[in-house]
């Protein structure tokens, strides 16, 4: 399918919208900051890699060939964004008496776990930062000299040795307000460690031999060398969460900036990527998402409640990446209809026409495709982008297959899978529910059967029986739907 409209991409650090230019000619390098794997993601974090997901699709839809690189950090991230602290893994592996090794294995299944079930694709590359340490400690060797300094805690980048620190992150920085120190002798506020020595007498789980001595790389570092090192510096798009417009990527952009500029060439031009991206927060009022309180927000807490997860990346693209998006059960439940009537239309196409391989969307369906590519071009609107889809599954009096095509032309993009969702998967059995499957169908059964012979009473008592087990029986529902699990 041909595109013709402009791609705009939102750049954290022009903060502009801007047509996207390609580093090389006709590719898309997109690296994202991935998971710390020392705890399940939320599912506000879900949100950050659903934008990501989003993103590389549209570079394909558009025809760029995407290289797409996730890492997974597995050492060097600490508490306290002041290189004070514990690292979190280290903290997590001695709370739950276990390796290193044995939790970011378990943490990381658990993500990828969920990146199944969001329908994010798999990218090209899953960079972990243990197996790029000794490329961490070449990069950290070529720009020590010029730009760090050490302390007995480790070695340390002076972000005044580079032209326009912290430009990415702006306001905050401007009058140092926000930037913190902790680590006593440091020369500026905002220097941070890019390794960190074992102190004299311990013994890390996690230490490498570096002309620094024994330690672990630094948070940052790991992100500059392992996008660098796949990716190639410039590469296209760097996307994170908003928290990490503040300091992890400005302190990225610090090191490829001295990394780039070996040969004495500093220009804030040398950013490593050409556009950062950042998509803004999933918010809870309760403080449900956060980690460290008991029950949170996983995923897996929605499954429970009986919301199938594709639900919640169809609540992530109602609202645009760069706005704050509110979290309730309601919504919740409102993006699960929504995607239910998407279901529904597109079991009904596949019913009536069944090989749509060979079809392409006719001319009924290009002016809807060309407002679809419009609103992911710009800056992926996929609240439009959605709309434009719900538009074509209504359509009436066309052909099914170049309907399907259509759609599947779009979901391409939003990822929803609904070319192979079926209702059956969506009727996710809440954890709490007291009946199952073959059981609400048979008594469903008997109350047809009932109402056919106009024994209403029996049918109202059936109906009451199910209701009772939080069966919701939707006769004349819209939808075709027949009958819900109340959560
Ligand atoms: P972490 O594992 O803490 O490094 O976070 C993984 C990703 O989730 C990062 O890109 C964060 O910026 C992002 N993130 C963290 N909290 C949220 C949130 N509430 N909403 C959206 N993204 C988030
Ligand atoms: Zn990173």
């Amino acid at each position: 399918m041909e595109t013709t409209a402009p791609l705009m991409l939102f750049n954290s650090l022009t903060r502009r919208a801007e047509p996207f230019v390609p580093v090389h000619a006709g590719e898309a390098r997109v690296y994202t900051c991935g998971p710390t794997v020392y705890n399940y993601p939320h599912i506000g974090n879900m949100r950050a890699y659903v934008f990501a997901d989003v993103l590389g699709r549209t570079l394909s839809f558009k025809g760029y060939k995407l290289t797409h690189v996730i890492n997974i950090t597995d050492v060097g991230h600490l508490t306290d964004d002041a290189d004070d602290g514990e690292d979190k893994m280290e903290r997590m592996a001695a709370a739950q008496k276990q390796s290193i090794w044995d939790i970011a294995e378990h943490y990381k299944q658990a993500y990828w776990a969920d990146v199944r079930a969001l329908n994010i694709r798999q990218p090209a590359q899953w960079t972990v930062a243990t197996d790029y340490v000794e490329q961490m400690i070449e990069f950290a060797k070529g720009i020590a000299a010029k730009h760090c300094y050490e302390l007995e805690s480790g070695l340390y980048f002076d972000v005044s040795t580079v032209a326009d620190y912290g430009r990415l992150a702006r306001a905050q920085t401007e009058d140092g307000e926000g930037r913190i120190e902790a680590v006593e002798g440091k020369r500026n506020a905002a220097d941070f460690a890019i390794w960190r020595k074992t102190p004299p007498g311990e013994t890390r789980q996690m230490e490498w031999d570096s002309p620094w001595g024994k330690g672990a790389p630094g948070w940052h570092l790991e992100c500059s060398v392992m996008s660098g090192a796949v990716l190639g510096f410039p590469f296209d798009i760097h996307t994170g969460g908003i928290d990490h417009r503040e300091i992890h990527h400005p302190n990225e952009i610090a090191q490829n900036q001295a990394h780039c500029c070996t040969n004495g060439l500093d220009d804030p031009r040398n950013s490593g990527a050409n556009i950062w991206m950042h998509n803004n927060f999933l918010v809870e009022r309760s403080g449900k998402m956060s980690k460290s309180s008991g029950e949170f927000l996983r995923l897996q807490l929605l499954i429970d409640k009986g919301y199938h997860p594709l639900a919640y990346r169809l609540l992530c693209l109602q609202a645009h990446y760069r706005s704050e998006l509110e979290f309730s059960w309601e919504g919740l439940g409102a993006a699960l209809t929504r995607l239910k009537r998407l279901v529904m239309a597109v079991e009904q196409l596949r019913a009536r026409d069944e090989d749509t391989s060979s079809t392409a969307p006719g001319p009924r369906f290009q002016p809807f495709l060309e407002r679809f590519d419009a609103a992911v071009s710009d800056d992926l609107n996929t609240a439009i982008a959605l709309t434009v889809l719900e538009e074509v599954a209504v359509l009436k009096k066309v052909d099914p297959a170049e309907k399907l095509a259509a759609l599947a032309a779009m979901d391409s993009v939003l990822g929803l899978h609904l070319l192979n969702l079926t209702r059956t998967d969506l009727r996710i059995r809440p954890k709490s529910a007291k009946i199952n499957e073959a059981e609400i169908e048979a008594t469903l059964a008997a109350r047809k059967e009932a109402r056919a012979a106009k024994d209403f009473a029996r049918s109202d008592a059936l109906r009451d029986e199910l209701a009772a087990k939080g069966v919701e029986v939707m006769d004349g529902d819209p939808l075709g739907w027949e009958w819900k699990l109340v959560p």
